[in-house]
């Protein structure tokens, strides 16, 4: 590990198990620095140990950071990735992990020569806050960076695979469109399972409760994640999620169609279909 100091801006559930993993790897050997608007977040990461220094302003370390993670709602990244890059100008990398990657225009001219690199740890679960946080959400995990033809961008992949990341390099368009079929859309078609199952009547409601069971669990996991969230890379990912759930409401107009018309050998066709892709 060539960095000695890194900094993790926005402690909450990815941040702080970004801060875990840094800590459960590199120990002592690397000095950990938090920040986040609420104070309550940094005085856990330090009471824990999670980080050594920790404050709600970027500007308010001790020392300069050789790394930035910049770890908080996408609506914030690109001016925080800016506010980072000016309070420390000599600082190597900063990086993020936003979910959605193309609508972050930061401004390289505002970075002053700083390096930015778009990231996005494919881990996660439907829970916030550093309280959630834990080094086993994202050890281990695929980690989506933007590829950069320069010898800083190498020295962060390699800290990455380090850390024990599986690095996967790719441009920011190719990411939205991935992640909108494999994370946003999935997301907002388990809203959609639950939202029926809502629908229900008033007097069927207790029997719903009592027979959801493994499968239902299993589909709609992601639908208890924070609806800001959801929100967030709806907006941001905008165009690759209208495209897919466009496809999605053919798809379901032509299920319905066999359904109504009962015929089995379309539907079992598409199903066959789904399901072989599903389990090869
Ligand atoms: P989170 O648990 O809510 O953490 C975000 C943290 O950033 C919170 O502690 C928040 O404080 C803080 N924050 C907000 N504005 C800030 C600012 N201007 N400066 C410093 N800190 C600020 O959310 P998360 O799930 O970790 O998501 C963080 C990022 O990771 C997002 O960009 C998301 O797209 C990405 N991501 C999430 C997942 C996932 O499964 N959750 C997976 C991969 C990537 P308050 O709570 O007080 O606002």
């Amino acid at each position: 590990m060539h960095y000695k100091r890194v900094m993790v801006v926005g402690l909450g559930l990815i941040g702080g198990s970004i801060a875990r993993v840094i800590r459960r790897r590199f120990g002592a050997d690397v000095y950990v620095m938090g920040v986040d608007v609420d104070l309550a977040s940094v005085q856990f990461a330090l009471e824990s140990g999670i980080v050594d220094e920790g404050s709600v302003s970027i500007g308010g370390m001790s020392v300069a950071p050789d790394v930035v993670w910049v770890c908080t709602p996408i609506s914030v990244v690109a001016q925080t990735v800016v506010a980072v890059a000016n309070a420390y100008p000599s600082v190597s990398v900063i990086s993020d992990v936003a979910s959605v990657k193309s609508a972050i225009n930061v401004s390289r001219e505002a970075l002053g020569g700083v390096l930015y690199v778009p990231g996005h740890p494919m881990a996660g679960t439907e829970k916030s806050g550093i309280l959630n946080s834990d080094a086993d959400i994202v050890e281990g995990a695929t980690y989506m960076l933007s590829l950069q033809s320069d010898v800083r961008y190498e020295g962060f992949r390699d800290m990455l695979v380090s850390l024990g990341f599986r690095v996967v390099e790719m441009d920011e368009a190719t990411h939205d469109r991935v992640v909108a079929a494999v994370s946003h859309v999935p997301y907002v078609m388990a809203c959609l399972t639950v939202g029926n199952a809502q629908s229900q009547p008033e007097s069927l409601q207790e029997l719903v409760g009592q027979l959801k069971s493994s499968g239902y669990r299993d589909t709609t996991r992601v639908a208890g994640s924070d609806p800001s969230w959801g929100v967030e890379v709806c907006v941001h990912n905008r165009e690759a999620v209208m495209a897919q759930l466009v496809a999605v409401r053919d798809a379901l107009t032509a299920v319905i169609g066999y359904v109504d018309a009962s015929d089995e050998e379309a539907l079992l066709a598409y199903l066959r279909g789904v399901c072989a892709y599903r389990v090869g």
